[in-house]
């Protein structure tokens, strides 16, 4: 019976069969969501309703149409209506690259069970490094997310900048970074998984426009040594994920040389716009960081989860796992750079190098200066069309693709706008036709879209706010 069953399991007639016919329908419903009238970008149903569906489908369903099933029941990041969270609509050609890598399952890790692709995972990151500024002896990796890669430079950064071997002797004493209070709340996370605590996430507050206050890095600073905090990092957000506005990754820079901190630049969602002529000027000082990370899945036309994180010195990423606290000393640039496991958080890693790679190759530079610069013209550009409705008050002006706005209404309270801002958004996701996320930002509710497909258009915009002013009129009937 086993043996049946592994036969099915690895019959290459099927896997032909239901691969066409997946090929077919995946090919399809991209065109058919990138379409003009396309139906809805998901449809909504409850938590327990979807679980109910599925117990039910693996007790009776018929498994030829799992893979519709699946399809129908998703969210539709290619339809030019999706508008919510910062993942992007694959290039078709990364879908294949993905169907590569889970044939082929080479882990990467040591250089023989990743001849192809920690090779050419150095090409991608030396070409990132170029761009960012950094000279010859930088390095990088690719690496399972924005969230891990951040946690990993800290790793890097507290070995290379605190006093003790905490590796090797755990702590001895507080320790501390400094971020925007508008950071990614990953940076926080990984902070705390580092043991520093609540004390060591120095979080500094933002200005009107919602970038850090460098003005008052010094004052946060001295404030942290005085407590007996041994301050070794600061993080800089390009741009922070709830408003999409960066920080002035120059000043940070310049304060991180001035105390000997290592400066990591979040660049997760915007390090892209290092390929766009027209929106280079957001990373302006990002070549002072010591590493950066870049999010493929997000504004490079990649499906998830791929992440470049680049060091400004290759032996820094290097020595981030390692034992011994000299390894400046005795180590090389080049040490052991095609055994990538030595320098990434996980073991197995899926061959995500490909993505980059077959994007570079098959299409060249330009389709990342494309992809990016599109979707910043079109965010700005929802941001005039906002601004122009008396109805609606941005949080402020988009910097990138990110735009946060609301009702308003000045009669009405704080909290009754609040909820009216919320219901706009449960009503939207309900009906599906639009997908777009919430934000709360100094206690005000925010609607958040994020334009991430290139083929979502003006009248897409103006369609969405049509949508909400329908929606507000039975809202506000029932007086909230
Ligand atoms: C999305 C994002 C992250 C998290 O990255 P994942 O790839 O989702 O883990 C971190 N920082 C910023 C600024 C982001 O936009």
């Amino acid at each position: 019976m086993n043996k049946s069953a592994l036969q099915k399991a690895y019959s290459t007639e099927d896997f032909k069969k239901r691969g066409h016919q997946l090929i077919d329908e995946l090919a399809n419903h991209i065109g058919q969501v990138c379409n003009e009238s396309p139906g809805n970008v998901l449809h909504w149903v409850s938590p327990n309703t979807s679980l109910n569906f599925w117990e039910e489908f693996l007790k009776n369903g018929d498994s030829e149409q799992l893979f519709h099933e699946v399809l129908k029941r998703s969210t539709h990041v290619h339809h030019p209506k999706y508008l919510g969270h910062q993942i992007c609509p694959p290039a078709p050609i990364t879908v294949l690259t993905a169907m590569i890598s889970a044939v082929l399952n080479n882990g990467t890790a040591v250089y023989e069970m990743g001849m192809v692709t920690n090779p050419i995972e150095r090409i991608i990151t030396a070409l990132l490094a170029a761009k960012i500024g950094y000279q010859e002896q930088s390095s990088g990796f690719l690496t399972s997310g924005g969230t891990l890669a951040n946690l990993t430079a800290l790793l890097s950064a507290r070995k290379a900048k605190v006093l003790s071997d905490v590796w090797h002797e755990g702590h001895s004493k507080p320790l501390g970074i400094m971020v925007s209070e508008e950071a990614h709340y990953c940076v926080e996370r990984a902070a705390k998984i580092m043991g520093l605590g609540e004390r060591g996430i120095i979080k500094i507050p933002v200005k009107s426009d919602f970038s850090m206050d460098t003005a008052l890095l010094e004052k946060y600073y001295s404030d942290a040594i005085q407590n007996g905090i041994e301050v070794f990092a600061i993080v800089g957000s390009a741009p922070s994920t709830a408003t999409g506005i960066f920080d002035d990754l120059d000043s940070v820079g310049i304060f991180a040389e001035k105390y000997d901190l290592w400066y990591h630049v979040d660049a997760a969602h915007g390090g892209a716009a290092l390929f766009s002529k027209k929106y280079r000027y957001t990373l302006n000082g990002i070549s002072k960081s010591d590493s950066v990370v870049i999010d493929g899945h997000k504004m490079m036309m990649m499906p998830g989860i791929t992440t470049a994180l680049v060091y400004k010195d290759a032996r820094t990423s290097n020595a981030t796992f390692r034992q011994k606290a000299d390894y400046l000393l005795e180590d090389s640039t080049e040490s052991d750079w095609y055994n990538s496991g030595k320098r990434t958080f996980e073991c197995t890693k899926n061959m995500m190098s490909l993505h980059w790679f077959s994007l570079l190759k098959t299409y060249g530079e330009e389709v990342f200066e494309a992809f990016v610069t599109t979707l910043y013209d079109k965010g700005i550009s929802f941001g005039e069309i906002i601004e122009k409705n008396q109805r609606f008050e941005l949080a402020i002006k988009p910097m990138s693709n990110i735009v946060c706005f609301r009702y308003v209404d000045v009669s009405l309270n704080l909290n009754t706008l609040n909820k009216i801002n919320a219901a706009i958004r449960q009503q939207l996701l309900e009906d599906g036709e639009f997908y777009i996320v919430q934000t709360k930002l100094r206690g005000i509710q925010y609607l958040r879209c994020t334009v991430m497909n290139p083929f979502t258009t003006e009248t897409h915009f103006k369609d969405l706010l049509e949508q909400i002013e329908m929606k507000l009129e039975t809202i506000l009937a029932l007086k909230p």
